[in-house]
């Protein structure tokens, strides 16, 4: 009931006051009046028709037209707000097609996105005061907005950061945006970033300098609306996925999108793709293991005084030479000897060394003396209360360091960055950490307590998948008797190392196809 008398009241079609839309399509133009519906400005479809000289087929009884471009056919519902194409793509858009006196409107703002992802050279539209095309060479053309003349800019800057198999996208905003306000999404290889209430300046589209193209950008669009601000990037590759995080304190919005390769992430456009170095940078030929504590920071401990630091450690050496002598692969640790080393220079560590894989080793402890068994984290905001406490307890060891202050708390933007960094991994670290508790869960007879999501800093910033291991319970006196055991020690080093081997085996043959 209330859906109906939204359709009757809100949608009366505004002919007046309305500024016309410009649509250009190579060397046509035409300039139309849209139907704004208080929210959004539609086209008739008929109009598109006749932009792109397109070929159409209507069925008034079923509200519905086909229109025919070069190699495509694009079907539209009056009411409804899927677009099928070529009878097999079924593109949904976030609102309807409206149907008014027999006519079928598009939305612009949604539907000019997918026709370009369908067309040799794309519509360009310009209602009133947009427009920023980038040329596919790169920059060559920009041109400027008109003077924005309502508000203030809140969209000030984008930037580009690459990171080693993602691209991290910075939108510094002037205003805090919440999640809400931006929806990402992606049709062919356009990628669409929206932001409700968004302003943007021609200074933002000069942002986007040729120095900071990366091959996988082919070129990039700023469309200003009356009520957003859209983003258009259009890709040279499939992407495997997209993700947005909000920074709740600046409102900064950052996509971050993960791509198969990363030679897709290189700058200088002119530079012909050596097949093989992009192999190479995709083998997985370095590990840097982390052995938990050290030094003055001595972890947890047991009853009967068996300190953490010493395990890890001794697990760690046990495992790198598995994974040298058996896999011929490069191990770098953070630490060898019992040295203290700061949570944050451990990653850095890792990143330094271009590391593929980073594992941190570790002993559980709890009060409850009873707690037992092994378990893999992987870095995530998200988590239970529980992976929470072990995450929390991990963490203790900054109170402790000088400049703690690095680190700020679990919700500030450094943790949001980090783990936005981080997420280009999300998918690989959860794999590694399913691959290595199963290696684990062969080799024991230990509880398998699962894989778990929690924010720990040793794992904040890692280019590459990361995850956590504890290993057994140091608390609990029978496991502190299996991690001091020299059999407990190999053993655990043999799940371990199972683990990553078929890791590493499932990814590299994923690489292949
Ligand atoms: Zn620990």
């Amino acid at each position: 009931m209330k859906l109906l008398f939204y359709c009757f009241v809100i949608f009366v079609p505004q002919l007046t006051a309305q500024i016309p839309v410009k649509l250009d399509f190579g060397k046509k133009s035409s300039s139309i009046i849209p139907v704004y519906n208080g929210d959004q400005n539609y086209i008739a479809a008929n109009d598109i028709v006749d932009l792109l000289d397109a070929g159409f087929y209507e069925n008034k009884a079923k509200k519905k037209i086909v229109l025919s471009i070069p190699g495509h056919q694009i079907k539209v519902t009056g009411n409804n707000p899927f677009v099928v194409v070529d009878e097999k793509d079924i593109l949904q858009m976030p609102v309807d097609c409206q149907y008014i006196d027999g006519i079928i409107f598009l939305p612009i703002r949604f539907f000019v996105p997918i026709l370009n992802a369908y067309l040799t050279a794309p519509v360009l539209v310009d209602d009133h005061k947009f427009i920023m095309p980038l040329s596919e060479a790169g920059l060559s053309k920009i041109e400027a907005f008109e003077d924005t003349e309502k508000g203030r800019v809140n969209l000030t800057a984008i930037t580009f950061d690459k990171k080693s198999n993602g691209l991290l996208i910075k939108l510094k905003t002037e205003k805090r945006f919440r999640k809400d306000d931006v929806e990402v999404w992606r049709n062919k290889n356009w990628l669409y970033v929206t932001i409700s209430d968004g302003l943007s300046s021609d200074d933002v589209a000069r942002d986007i300098k040729l120095s900071e193209q990366f091959k996988l950008i082919k070129s990039a669009l700023i469309f200003q609306h009356k009520n957003s601000v859209q983003l258009s990037f259009q890709l040279n590759y499939d992407i495997p996925g997209q993700e947005i995080v909000v920074d709740d304190k600046s409102g900064d919005v950052f996509v971050s999108i993960r791509v198969s390769n990363s030679a897709h992430l290189d700058v200088d456009p002119l530079k012909k793709p050596n097949l093989n170095i992009q192999k190479d940078q995709w083998k997985i030929d370095k590990i840097v293991l982390d052995a938990g504590h050290g030094g003055w920071d001595n972890g947890a401990s047991g009853k009967n005084k068996t300190r953490e630091k010493d395990m890890t450690l001794a697990i760690v050496l046990k495992l790198g030479k598995l994974i040298e002598q058996r896999l011929g692969l490069k191990v770098e640790y953070t630490r060898d000897t019992d040295t203290y080393i700061t949570l944050h220079g451990r990653t850095k560590f890792a990143n330094s060394r271009n590391a593929k894989l980073f594992v941190s080793v570790h002993c559980n402890s709890n009060v409850k003396r009873k707690a037992n068994g092994f378990e893999t984290f992987f870095l995530s905001p998200s988590r239970t209360d529980e992976a929470l406490a072990v995450a929390r307890k991990e963490n203790e060891v900054i109170e402790l360091e000088k400049d703690n202050h690095k680190y700020g708390d679990f919700t500030d933007e450094k943790f949001i960055l980090s783990n936005i960094m981080q997420s280009v991994f999300v998918k690989e670290s959860e794999e590694l950490a399913d691959y290595i508790q199963k290696g684990l869960d062969k080799q024991l007879s230990l509880t398998n307590r699962g894989v778990s999501q929690a924010p720990f800093y040793v794992l904040m910033g890692a280019s590459m998948p990361a995850v956590l291991v504890e290993t057994a319970f140091i608390s609990n006196v029978n496991e502190e008797k299996f991690l001091k055991s020299e059999d407990g020690q190999k053993k655990l080093a043999e799940g371990i190392y199972d683990g990553i081997k078929n890791f590493i085996q499932d990814y590299e043959k994923s690489q292949k196809k």
